[in-house]
């Protein structure tokens, strides 16, 4: 006898931010789907995320708020400084002590946005080592190929397998541009340090990079830099931790920036990954003219809009997109299943 081969409802590419989010807000609506993560666990990479009134929103209508405010100290204050003049250009009071003034702004870890989004969901709902590698379309499914060799049919596929995604590709939507900047980041754990007990965001403007720190809870600071790699050295030091460091210090002290500041690059841990990626983008044209979506398949999150990172928004608005879609796509599984009602009654009532 040939066995049956098990068609899945909905698979989500990509256990990120985009992909768990899609998968916790379709649990709440009482669907299941399931998560394939080319990783072998999830990925902390990118540090930490700033997070704005409009993120903590979402974060909440997901119901994972609250956890994360236990963890997360409330910031007080953006400072914004020239690094060539050293003087303060711009200040904004965000709260004082626990007290918000409708600004709620945190620093999320990355690992722990993750642990947030991934542990309400059913057992089994994320399949690690698995990445997709083609898509097929089979009548009204798609048959999924993993690198392993195996296979898998799904009634609907959301692709949120980031910046590379198969699923855009598959789509049709032209590549990425690159924005001629890349993007360091890392953390510092300091849980005596002046500046940790600060709890502001603070940004330095400079020639050709941008700097920030932000602090995600008591012990730990959050740091990035924006920068144009100007020459193949530069662009080469991009592989290397090491060089990549010396490269930023080097931009930094050649500038008005604090030395506490300096020295919370200087003393990062360098085997937490520190690296320097491109800053992709995609062209908004190719949004409004591109297939984002086709039939019973589409993209969110990175894979779908991604954005340099200078207004701090990318999680907000990703998440934000994602409660639009899964309205869209409850309301679409309904239809769906309705249809297939009505035809299996009309089936019975033929035979
Ligand atoms: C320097 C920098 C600073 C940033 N700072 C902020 C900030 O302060 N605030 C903010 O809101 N945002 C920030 N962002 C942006 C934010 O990090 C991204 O928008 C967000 O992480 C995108 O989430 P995602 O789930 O769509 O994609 P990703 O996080 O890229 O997740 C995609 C997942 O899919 C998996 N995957 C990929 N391909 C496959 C495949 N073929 N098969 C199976 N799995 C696959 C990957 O392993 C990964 O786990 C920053 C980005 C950069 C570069």
């Amino acid at each position: 006898m040939r066995r049956m081969e098990k068609i899945e409802e909905v698979v989500i590419v990509g256990a990120g931010v985009s992909g768990l989010g899609t998968a916790l807000g379709l649990h709440r609506k009482g669907i299941r789907s399931l998560v394939l993560e080319s990783s072998d666990s999830l990925r902390a990479a990118g540090f930490a995320i700033l997070t704005w009134p409009n993120a903590w929103k979402a974060l909440d209508v997901l119901g994972v708020g609250d956890f994360l405010r236990e963890t997360h100290v409330l910031l007080q204050r953006l400072v914004i400084n020239s690094a060539t003049t050293g003087e303060v250009i711009a200040e904004r009071t965000f709260s004082r002590g626990e007290q918000r003034l409708n600004l709620e702004v945190r620093s999320l870890k990355r690992n722990l946005l993750l642990e947030a989004l991934s542990k309400d969901l059913p057992p089994e709902t994320i399949r690690f080592s698995s990445k997709v590698v083609y898509i097929e379309e089979v009548g009204k499914l798609k048959l999924l190929h993993l690198a392993d060799g195996s296979t898998l049919k799904t009634k609907v596929l959301i692709g949120c397998d980031g910046v590379n995604s198969v699923v855009a590709k598959w789509l049709g939507l032209r590549p990425l541009l690159f924005s001629g900047r890349s993007a360091s980041r890392g953390i510092l754990n300091a849980p005596q340090s002046s500046i940790s007990r600060r709890r502001l965001i603070e940004y330095f403007f400079g020639e050709a990079f941008r700097a920030g720190i932000s602090h995600c809870d008591e012990d730990t600071i959050y740091w990035f830099f924006t920068w144009y790699p100007s020459n193949q050295a530069e662009k080469e030091a991009e592989e290397n931790p090491q060089k990549i460091r010396e490269l930023i210090l080097s931009k930094l002290k050649s500038s008005k920036m604090p030395k506490d500041v300096i020295e919370i690059i200087e003393n990062s841990d360098l085997s937490n990954g520190l690296v320097s990626a491109p800053l992709r983008f995609r062209w908004p044209f190719d949004l409004l003219w591109g297939n984002i979506c086709k039939d019973n398949a589409c993209v969110a999150g990175d894979a779908f809009h991604p954005m340099t990172p200078d207004l701090g928004q990318e999680v907000a608005l990703l998440l934000k997109m994602l409660l639009c879609l899964l309205d869209a796509w409850v309301k679409h599984l309904q239809e769906m299943e309705t249809r297939q009602r009505k035809k299996s009654l009309r089936k019975l009532r033929r035979d």
